[in-house]
């Protein structure tokens, strides 16, 4: 197996790549905003930059592996005009950040939450992987302060072999995920876990809830089945790592209760 990466430390490595400052301003770097068709809905920004490697990432690999290639640098306040502007012409009340990891960058974010705030009726869905707010319980207590985000952790895989086996980071990581949840848990945010089960077998996914319910009970009644859909990036990266999935999705037969 070639050597793991420190899944924290290559968070903060990346960080420094897609954010800087401008005159105090937080600026992050994205690729992309869009209207997309998932939660029914919702106006989306796709950020450059993630601390994990997933072999089943979707994002080109300019975005996973040459952040310094992709996107540009955009301010707090000109994401959250753009998100809105999309949200209001498709009559979307839904917001997110995807593409990269939205945690990436905690100043812009926070910044970001506070001018979102202002504008009444929009939920904000933070997918996260949940290796930066598992790694500072602060985290989650400052995300605490906004009562319209969500927070959905997406666990890769349903235990620490797993994680390694799917992301190539030490196994400790999936500590961290499971931990961000109980931060979101004792700071009162709304959260919920999705996880990855396309390649895992069911002993290990009981095993996940088990160890789900003991952080929180009304978690376990709420885990998203996360399965892969095979985009062409996703089976290219799949084929290179020689990784089999036991379930999947071709994209244009997705059953629409998921979407
Ligand atoms: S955490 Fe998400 S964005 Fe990051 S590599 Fe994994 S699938 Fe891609």
């Amino acid at each position: 197996m070639s050597k793991l990466y420190d899944p924290i430390k290559r968070h903060l490595a990346i960080e420094k790549l897609v954010t800087k400052e401008n005159f105090s301003k937080k600026l992050r770097k994205y690729y992309r905003f869009r209207a997309d068709r998932w939660y029914g809905g919702i106006a989306t920004a796709d950020a450059v930059g993630c601390g994990l490697l997933c072999k089943f990432c979707w994002t080109s690999d300019k975005v996973l592996y040459r952040p310094n290639d992709v996107g540009d640098f955009y301010e707090p306040k000109d994401v959250a005009l753009r998100l809105i502007k999309i949200a209001e012409i498709k009559n979307f009340s839904q917001i997110r950040i995807s593409g990269g990891e939205p945690t990436i960058g905690k100043d812009h974010l926070l910044n970001l939450l506070n001018i979102l705030e202002g504008f009444e009726g929009y939920t904000f869905i933070l997918e996260t992987n949940g290796i930066l707010i598992g790694n500072d319980p602060n985290y989650a207590k400052e995300l605490s302060k906004y009562r319209f985000i969500h927070v959905r952790v997406s666990l890769k895989g349903c235990n620490e072999e797993e994680f390694t086996t799917l992301t190539g980071a030490k196994p400790e990581g999936f500590q961290l995920q499971l931990r961000a949840l109980k931060n979101l848990i004792d700071m009162n945010v709304k959260c919920h876990p999705a996880v990855m089960i396309s390649f895992s077998h069911q002993n290990n996914f009981k095993e996940l809830v088990k160890r789900i319910e003991k952080i929180d009970s009304k978690l376990a009644n709420n885990i998203e089945i996360e399965e892969l859909i095979l985009y062409g990036k996703v089976a290219e990266r799949l084929k290179k790592y020689n990784l089999k999935p036991i379930t999947s999705y071709q994209p244009d037969k997705i059953p629409n209760e998921l979407i």
